[in-house]
């Protein structure tokens, strides 16, 4: 059996193609190999976010293209949002590539497969305003083994934030068709998943593209409740002015959606977020997050934040810690920002945030974004909760089983039996930066 290795960069979107990559690939006769010196074919999924991952898929096949020196017999493809981006122009700076797939074909997997075995270079990025649901549901999909099972709802995006490379890698925005969404969901719920995340750049616009229906992801949600079984349904990530009050009354009222927003703010300040394309301003931004809040019990909502965006005074920076706090966020990805080709704001360069004032800013970001962690976890020390445990593991010594409540807090249990997938009760007992601590009932 001919082995394929794959190195899967950034965010979960690109997991979840990986894991449809290696479903195709074993009806090929590949099997997964986690070592790449042992693989016939090695694929890289890159991702396009930042340079330095961009940097780091080169800087891979590099290394990859000296192996097939001596076994020139070697495959090897470059995938995913760089691929998109750059496409034919990856044959000229790695020579050794033998395909390059972009994001919106990825179930031309199969006819690369052959003809690059006949010898064949092959490119295949062609932008499309279809999803390949057609061709998702003629293959398996080999998940990742886990508790959670990631199911992309929507593709693309139409946002055109000026910071953002997504719309061009990923296209315009696409929702997945209701039935074969389902159909992964009972597929992974059937192979033992407890766990299911509706993935989606900006998940609460799915459906506003079709024209033959009203089915939003408040209704998607409803028929995934309604599927029998006892487990958990998330979904991310959240454009603030897309967030309805029907979809927060849904998440409420749904018992086995949990009570996690992830709803991107990038910025305190209004005039930043204009500058982003972003459609709200910080007022906004407040109302809706305060309306979850209130709708929602025990709601976590998490955020991300840019320090450093182009043009971005210190006022307006502070705007973002303020917010950070005063929102009483619950924990927030943050990133210095990274110019991207094709972007609006990467031709921004003489309003460019020095490095080390933009590193600074990220410092503390990170800083308020630890004190917003604590004061949040605080919040339920002494409280029950049901974990659904993801993991066991020996530390330094003991025995603890990790998993995650509803509101998606990160829990540590010390306790001697692997109950990997089971959901327990706990009391939570400690309280840390980045964690609970907590005891079984
Ligand atoms: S909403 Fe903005 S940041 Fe999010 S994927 Fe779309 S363009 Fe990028």
């Amino acid at each position: 059996m001919k082995k394929v290795y794959i190195e899967t960069m950034g965010c979960q979107m690109n997991k979840s193609d990986t894991e449809r990559m290696f479903g195709m690939l074993s009806n090929f006769g590949y099997e997964e190999t986690d070592t790449p010196k042992e693989a016939d074919l090695l694929m890289v999924n890159t991702c396009s976010i930042r340079q330095l991952s961009e940097d780091k898929a080169f800087s891979l096949i590099g290394t990859w293209g000296k192996w097939k020196k001596t076994r020139p017999e070697l495959k090897i493809g470059f995938c995913g949002c760089v691929a998109q981006q750059k496409a034919e122009e990856i044959f000229k700076r790695a020579r050794y590539v033998d395909f390059v797939l972009g994001t919106h074909k990825i179930y031309s997997l199969p006819d690369i497969i052959k003809k690059i075995n006949n010898g064949e270079k092959v490119c295949e990025c062609e932008e499309t305003n279809a999803t390949e649901d057609d061709k998702a549901v003629k293959y398996e999909i080999d998940r990742v083994k886990s508790v959670n099972a990631w199911i992309p709802i929507t593709e693309g995006c139409n946002n055109f934030c000026t910071y953002c490379i997504v719309p061009y890698t990923r296209g315009r925005e696409r929702s997945r068709l209701p039935e074969t969404i389902l159909k992964e969901v009972k597929d992974a719920l059937n192979s033992g998943f407890k766990e299911i995340t509706l993935l989606g750049q900006n998940v609460d616009s799915y459906g506003k593209d079709f024209n033959d229906k009203n089915y939003r992801l408040a209704d998607l949600l409803r028929d995934v409740n309604a599927i029998d079984g006892k487990f958990r349904i998330r979904f991310v990530t959240s454009y603030p002015t897309d967030i309805t009050d029907e979809l927060i009354k849904t998440t409420f009222e749904l018992d086995k959606v949990c009570e996690y927003f992830h709803i991107p703010m990038q910025s305190g300040s209004s005039e930043v977020l204009k500058k982003m394309n972003r459609r709200y301003d910080r007022e906004t931004y407040f109302r809706i997050a305060n309306k979850v809040r209130e709708m929602v019990p025990d709601v976590t909502i998490t955020s991300d934040f840019i320090a450093g965006f182009p043009g971005e005074t210190e006022e307006q920076f502070v705007e973002t810690l303020t917010a950070m706090e005063e929102l009483g966020l619950d924990y927030s990805n943050t990133a210095a920002y990274s110019p991207r080709e094709k972007t609006v704001a990467a031709k921004w360069i003489d309003k460019f945030i020095d490095e080390d004032t933009k590193f600074e800013r990220l410092a503390r970001l990170n800083e308020q974004n630890r004190k917003c962690c604590l004061a949040s976890n605080q919040k339920f020390l002494g409280r029950e909760m049901e974990v659904l445990i993801e993991s066991f593991e020996n530390h330094k010594g003991s025995n603890v089983i990790t998993g995650r409540t509803r509101n998606n807090k990160i829990v540590h249990i010390p306790y001697d039996k692997d109950l990997t997938g089971e959901f327990v009760n706990v009391k939570i007992t400690g309280v840390k930066t980045w964690y609970l601590k907590g005891e079984m009932i």
